[in-house]
């Protein structure tokens, strides 16, 4: 992969993706614990629809955020492919460039294989 943006760029792009994508699912998830509150504290009727709208416009705005976010290595859409017609919101990796969300714990458990490797090869 060639890129003219540093490592330190892309894992911080990636990093934004991840934190934007965590917090569109617990958006989501909030309806099960407000559902029980609802119940719970007996709130008035007249806010349920407020509330409710509330929370569906925060995912909805969140939801598009995420789904249009730009992958820091190919600058493409990260869960869209090229022509916008197919997406996927749960891959964990670009669908543009393949560059996955967890850019740097791969490439530090790459290392430590290569570390490894080295290692058996001086004993031997
Ligand atoms: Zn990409």
């Amino acid at each position: 992969m060639t890129s003219t943006r540093s490592d330190k760029q892309i894992k911080a792009g990636l990093h934004r993706i991840k934190v934007l994508r965590a917090w569109t699912w617990g958006v989501w998830l909030a309806f099960l614990p407000l559902f029980f509150l609802y119940g719970i504290f007996q709130i008035p009727g007249w806010l349920t629809i407020p509330i409710g709208l509330l929370w569906l416009c925060s995912w909805f705005v969140m939801a598009l955020i995420s789904l249009f976010s730009r992958c820091p290595a190919c600058h493409n859409f990260f869960f869209l492919k090229g022509n916008l017609l197919f997406g996927n919101v749960f891959t964990r990796k670009c669908l543009n460039c393949g560059i996955p969300l967890n850019y740097r714990e791969k490439k530090s458990s790459k290392d430590s294989v290569k570390a490894n490797g080295d290692v058996h090869k001086n004993i031997n």
